[in-house]
């Protein structure tokens, strides 16, 4: 069985973590939260292994009968819950199932897991039916909530998890991985801070597609400065990546803040911008780009929540916003 490694940034968490879990002093739950692409998912799987596991050191030994079941996709005693397919909620069914789960007794004698991913997907009722779970849950059993933006959780279910909050990583803690992923020190530490310091998303926007795609983006932004209409480059961008889209003018517009107000270009995130933030730069209202950076935030979490039906509107209302800061 390939083990689910522990990201090399994650090492100190880890080590607290396993402590935890070695003194009996691990809560019955954590929820571990951070932003998309800093690899919470990864330290959530090697958690899990480990407290299945029948005889771990640092990490799930890998060779034991849990470990096989687990490597083989189906453990008796670990229940993932998660939207369904193509959905966007966690409703209350597979939180009723997660709370019968809970009520049994664990199959292999030890722990029972349950994984909960993205915990802000649970609506209302679920997380309400959750509680009770989370109250009185047993012994031996670990609840991991996963979560890229816990403020959108129940405080009532936060307030009953031990938060872990994983935070952007500097280079030196991720460079080696990096450079493995992605060839050289030169891209490495490119998409680094393309990432805005979250390795796992570095790597996911360095792969071809994405590449093309911010290539993209950035020639709709450069048309934009020489005129061209806002409708018909929405026209030319992909709808269906709406999010993507909006992820990167939320970037680019806090480089634009960060060059505005230092007016220091060693602070940006995407050096090769410059030309286009200088044009913005121009018109230097810092007022209007912090305005538009809360309009794209707020548009993300419509869509995230499905509340927002139609990503053409979004993507033309955005780029229109857009002309008119880089049009002085
Ligand atoms: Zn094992």
């Amino acid at each position: 069985m390939a083990l689910t490694g522990v990201m090399p940034w994650h090492q100190a968490t880890w080590q607290h973590l396993t402590r935890l879990a070695d003194s009996g002093r691990m809560p019955h739950a954590l929820l571990i939260h951070g932003a998309h692409g800093v690899g919470k998912q990864q330290l959530a799987e090697a958690l899990i292994a480990r407290t299945l596991c029948a005889s771990p050191a640092d990490q799930a030994c890998g060779h034991c009968h849990s470990c096989a079941m687990l490597a083989s996709g189906y453990h008796p005693d670990l229940l993932r819950v998660s939207p369904e397919e193509g959905k966007r909620q966690i409703r209350i069914d597979p939180i009723r199932e997660v709370n019968r789960f809970v009520s049994q007794t664990a199959q292999q004698g030890g722990y029972r897991v349950i994984v909960i991913s993205p915990a802000e997907a649970m609506n209302v009722a679920a997380a309400n039916a959750l509680l009770k779970s989370l109250e009185e849950p047993g012994e031996k059993t670990l609840f991991i909530l996963l979560s890229d933006v816990p403020s959108r959780m129940l405080a009532t279910i936060r307030s009953r998890c031990q938060q872990w909050s994983l935070a952007s990583v500097a280079f030196e803690a991720c460079r080696g991985w990096l450079i493995e992923q992605l060839g050289s020190l030169d891209e490495a530490y490119f998409w680094w801070q393309v990432a805005g310091g979250l390795p796992l998303l570095a790597v996911e926007l360095a792969a071809p597609e994405e590449r093309a795609l911010r290539h993209q983006i950035h020639d709709s932004f450069e048309q934009l400065v020489r005129g061209s209409e806002p409708v018909s480059e929405a026209a030319r961008l992909d709808r269906q990546a709406i999010d993507a889209i909006l992820w990167y003018g939320i970037a680019w517009l806090e480089d634009l803040i960060r060059l505005g107000l230092s007016g220091e270009a060693a602070v940006l995130h995407n050096p090769d911008l410059e030309p286009l933030y200088r044009q913005a730069v121009k018109n230097g209202r810092v007022q209007d780009w912090f305005r538009l950076l809360d309009y794209a935030r707020e548009q993300r979490r419509l869509l995230a929540v499905g509340a927002n039906p139609n990503p053409q509107l979004v993507l033309e209302a955005w780029l229109v916003r857009w002309a008119a800061l880089l049009r002085s």
